[in-house]
């Protein structure tokens, strides 16, 4: 099962992964949790402050030295990202992950109250960028010298819309057909493409939408790391198109 999933050490050794959403929360997670199976890290984000911080972590444990690539994910052009995938090309030679975990709530309420900015920026974070992303570093991840793995990421209302979750709700629904399309396109083996829920896990986005809840009894992000390891190793290498979930139901 995926999410009991053991990783055997240095078994992402050779291996370049980029992160979004690598300072804070579970991205920040994914990277150290990576790192320490060997691969070298791009660390994608917004604060350069916490980016430096998993920077720090992954030096200070003696792990593989990472890159860090502070964007703005809201005002980043596809220039930004074809340049992105030229640049980890010259650098690197191949990208062999890629896990598009930044994302953005916003308000909740009800969908006669949001507001179209907002719907926008959402819109522009979780779903525009991620495909700009993608078709940036696609280049990159076909040169992988094995087999590459996308991870996109969604939440229980991707499936299943919920009162006043409106515009997070709709661009989580928009970021599994979008890992589908691409799953249909790609043949496993080149490059696969599956996308994980997270479930109720202890970070900044949790507590802004529950702020009342015992934080105590969620699970942390490393507690979730056992999925993340499968789809990144080559066991995973004939999933595409699958949708993980990091908790047991
Ligand atoms: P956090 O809010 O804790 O972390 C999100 C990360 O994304 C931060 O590092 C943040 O950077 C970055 N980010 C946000 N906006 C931008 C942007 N415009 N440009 C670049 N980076 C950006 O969220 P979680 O760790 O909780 O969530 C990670 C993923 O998991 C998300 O896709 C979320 O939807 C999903 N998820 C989470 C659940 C949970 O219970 N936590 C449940 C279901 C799904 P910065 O810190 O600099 O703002």
């Amino acid at each position: 099962v995926a999410n009991q999933y053991a990783a055997k050490p240095q078994s992402l050794e050779n291996k370049v992964i980029l992160i979004t959403g690598a300072g804070d929360g579970i991205g920040r997670a994914v990277a150290l949790t990576y790192a320490k199976l060997g691969a070298t890290c791009i660390l994608l984000g917004r604060t350069v402050s916490k980016l430096e911080n998993t920077y720090d972590a992954i030096v200070d444990a003696g792990y593989p030295e990472p890159a860090i690539v502070p964007l703005d994910l809201k005002g980043a052009s596809a220039q930004h990202y074809k340049d992105m995938g030229n640049t980890i090309i010259d650098q690197f030679g191949h990208l062999d992950g890629l896990v598009l975990n930044a994302s953005i709530l916003g308000m909740l309420c009800p969908f006669s109250q949001i507001k179209q900015d907002e719907w926008q920026d959402i819109m522009q974070v979780n779903v525009n960028a991620s495909f700009m992303l993608i078709q940036g570093v696609l280049p990159a991840l076909e040169k992988s010298p094995g087999s590459a793995s996308v991870i996109t990421t969604t939440s229980t209302v991707g499936r299943e819309g919920r009162k006043f979750w409106g515009t997070y709700s709709v661009s989580k629904f928009a970021t599994e057909g979008m890992t589908e399309v691409l799953a249909a396109e790609y043949d496993a083996q080149n490059i696969r493409f599956n996308c994980v829920n997270p479930g109720g896990t202890r970070t900044a986005m949790r507590a802004s939408a529950f702020p009342a809840e015992d934080k105590a009894q969620l699970r942390t992000p490393e507690d979730i790391m056992p999925t993340y390891c499968y789809l990144m190793s080559d066991d995973s290498i004939e999933h595409t198109g699958h949708l993980f979930e990091c908790q047991p139901k």
